[in-house]
């Protein structure tokens, strides 16, 4: 017997839940009949602080599955990070899987990612989904694809385009994964810096089962920033550059307006093209010295040591 724990955070999903129970328990009753080992699921459902119906019908569920239904919910909404550092730390399970609540991450699939990694021939530790054909509005992917180049050319972590924080993983990877103690969390990248051979399975994008996305334009642009401050230093090393190339190139100015002042007198011709240069360069500076802030922010909020989440009631 084994034991598959499934963290699925929650924000505001009070119609979703019951559709991803059913159709999740439906997939393990087939995977059970097709495998010989029995394979038993523990829901673990993060409330984030909902403000609808969300904990009602987690504290029902609960209530009429005792045994395999959890929830921890949150004082107030901490995040999609914060809902999965807090279940992926409560999770026990000998396999563990993440996946959101609104069957955009199809439970079928773990079907096969079992299999996968039950394979005594293959020793994958980790199988990921990448989503083929998500409709989305053209510059919304236009977006994503130059996140993915950017990250990709600035970190050492390499991530894949249209990969979800949908995945399963066995128990050591799960381990190693839990060693990673930031306040500052960006799943994906996690995920990718643990390391451990993984797999990618392929499949077609599906609109949410009801309800709506939570993120908004905004919020993607924010958290793509949140995200290359987390795995990269490569924006410090952009200012330091760029202030570096800008102090050369005022050099050879300087000797320039000297030599030639020297030879041809003083003038007070080019005062427009003096004033440009000092707005570009409190431009460049400000510029630089926002970068540097983004960083201290980041050292800041690590050195507090604040919880990333809080519990208000589980079971
Ligand atoms: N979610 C969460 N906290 C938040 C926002 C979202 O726990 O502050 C959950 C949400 O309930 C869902 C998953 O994260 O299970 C993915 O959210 P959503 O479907 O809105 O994102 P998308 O699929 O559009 O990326
Ligand atoms: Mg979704």
């Amino acid at each position: 017997m084994k034991t598959i724990s499934l963290v699925v955070p929650c924000y505001n999903e009070e119609p979703t839940i019951e559709i991803f129970f059913n159709t999740t328990e439906k997939v393990f009753e087939k995977l059970n009949n097709t495998h010989e080992s029995n394979y038993y699921p523990n829901y673990l459902f993060i409330n984030d602080g909902s403000t609808d119906k969300t904990l009602n019908i987690l504290r029902k569920l609960h209530n009429s599955k005792p045994n395999i239904v959890h929830y921890l919910s949150f004082s107030r909404n901490f995040g999609k990070e914060s809902a999965l550092a807090a279940g992926l730390s409560n999770a026990h399970g000998d396999y563990v899987a993440v996946m959101d609540v609104d069957l955009q991450d199809p439970p079928e699939l773990l079907l096969q990612m079992i299999d996968i990694l039950e394979d005594p021939k293959q020793d994958y530790e980790v199988v990921g989904c990448v989503q083929t054909s998500r409709r989305q509005k053209p510059i919304r992917k236009f977006l994503s694809a130059s996140f993915y180049k950017i990250i990709n050319k600035m970190s050492h972590v390499r991530l894949k385009q249209n990969v979800r924080d949908y995945r399963l993983m066995t128990r050591k990877y799960i381990n190693a994964l839990l060693k990673l103690p930031e306040y500052n969390r960006f799943s994906k990248g996690m995920f990718s810096w643990v390391g451990f051979k993984t797999k990618y399975l392929k499949y077609e994008g599906v609109p949410r089962s009801a309800g709506t996305s939570s993120w908004s334009m905004f919020q993607l642009f924010e958290y793509s920033l949140e995200a290359i401050v987390d795995f990269s230093d490569a924006p410090l090393k952009i200012a330091t550059l760029s202030g570096g190339l800008i102090c050369v190139l005022s050099i050879i100015g300087l000797i320039f307006v000297v030599i030639r002042a020297f030879f041809f007198g003083g003038s007070v011709n080019g005062w427009a093209s003096l004033v440009a240069i000092i707005l570009f360069l409190s431009g460049v500076q400000l510029f630089c010295v926002g970068i540097v802030g983004k960083y201290i922010g980041k050292i800041y909020l690590e050195t507090k040591h604040r919880p990333k989440f809080i519990i208000a009631e589980r079971a």
